[in-house]
């Protein structure tokens, strides 16, 4: 096991710069997700804590150990690729087994943990078999395999899951999952899927354009984001955000309006500026209402589209103002096309950001830490 630190990491591919400055310590025993949209530098990232990128700048660190000149395979670090890279013509138990012969590991050593790695992912009955004769998920298990034979001070996993369908990928998630209770080793994780990211990590990286939009536990990025980005990235439906104009601050309370004319009020920890300020609120924090309710926080448009997912129903409602919002509804939901809907948010519920896309609302306590 292993704590990994980040010191103003920095990668240019020539001229371009793709890593912009990066800082992080993953503490031993984490599973940290890096996550964000493609192109946001999460593989290069990866791949210079594995080695197989320089670092352009600035410290990679494993126990306090400066690792920017080992070669890869001294790094003490075993990777899964999304790809499996596999040997096809070796067999399950030959795939497994080949890195402890390379580094010539006795052979009962190699057969204990071989067979030990392949009860932990249920592959014991499929060491003879080769590579073509395995599913998807089977291939990436024994993948996965090659990896804990080696004991690694820290897993990194680059999209594992992304070549598997849906209903695989749910069940290797939760493989995963037990995978890291079980070993208690450091993971790095790879995807560009924030449910993924949400359900997986206990730290989660949120990049963008080479940089670290936030780094925090899932809840706390899902329930107080520092920016837009990480607002519209993590949660599905996305967040909705509609254009407000401040009309009030009184007593750490803004009151904003939209184009429409709902006005709401938030807890803000600064007052906000009248630029481009943008009001939040997920689509599972707003209520339907009663038609003939009004007042404060209520927003009243017309159903567009009815998107019925059996346990809940997205309504996608025009308002007046053309906006559009999402707002999750109850499974049974009666609402058809063309129906007049009337949502209020949650008390509490939502959040402000200023004219760069701070989120600007009043943090809770435990946030701030
Ligand atoms: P992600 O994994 O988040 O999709 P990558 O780390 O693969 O993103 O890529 C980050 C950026 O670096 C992208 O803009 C990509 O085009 C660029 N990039 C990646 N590898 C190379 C390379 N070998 N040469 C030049 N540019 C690269």
């Amino acid at each position: 096991m292993a704590r990994l630190e980040l010191d103003g990491v920095v990668k240019h591919y020539g001229r371009t710069e793709v890593i912009r400055g990066v800082d992080l310590t993953v503490e031993d025993g984490a599973f940290c997700v890096f996550v964000g949209p493609s192109g946001c530098g999460k593989s290069t990232l990866l791949r210079m804590i594995a080695g197989l990128e320089d670092i352009t700048d600035g410290e990679a660190l494993i126990d306090g150990e400066r690792i920017n000149e080992r070669g890869p395979a001294d790094r003490g670090l075993a990777m899964v690729f999304q790809t499996y890279a596999l040997y096809p013509h070796k067999t399950v138990y030959g795939n497994m087994a080949f890195a402890l012969r390379h580094a010539g590991v006795a052979k009962a050593v190699i057969d204990r943990q071989v067979r030990d790695a392949a009860a932990i992912l249920g592959l014991d009955g499929l060491l003879e078999r080769y590579p073509r004769q395995l599913s998807g998920g089977q291939r990436q298990r024994v993948a996965i395999g090659r990896a804990i034979v080696r004991n690694p001070r820290i897993f990194l996993f680059d999209e594992p899951l992304s070549n598997l369908d849906a209903a695989l990928r749910v069940q290797m998630r939760v493989e995963i999952l037990r995978l890291h209770q079980r070993l208690g080793t450091t993971m790095i994780y790879v995807t560009h899927d924030q449910v993924e990211a949400m359900t997986l990590a206990d730290k989660i990286v949120v990049l963008n354009g080479g940089r670290i939009e936030q780094v925090g536990a899932p809840m706390q990025l899902y329930q107080h984001p520092a920016n837009l980005f990480v607002a519209r990235f993590i949660g599905s439906p996305t967040m909705n955000v509609l254009p407000v104009t401040p009309v009030g601050l009184e007593g750490g309370v803004a009151r904003v309006r939209t184009a429409a004319g709902t006005a709401v009020e938030v807890p803000v920890a600064e007052a906000v500026t009248a630029e481009n300020t943008q009001f939040g609120v997920r689509p599972e924090q707003l209520r339907v209402l009663d038609a003939d309710v009004d007042g404060d926080g209520v927003f009243r448009g017309v159903a567009q589209v009815v998107e019925r997912l059996g346990g809940e129903t997205l309504l996608h409602v025009a308002l007046g103002d053309d906006a559009i919002i999402v707002v999750k509804a109850a499974g049974g939901s009666a609402h058809r096309v063309g129906d007049p809907v009337v949502v209020a948010p949650e008390d509490g519920a939502g959040h402000l950001f200023d004219g760069t896309g701070r989120c600007v609302d009043r943090l809770m306590p435990a946030a701030r830490a």
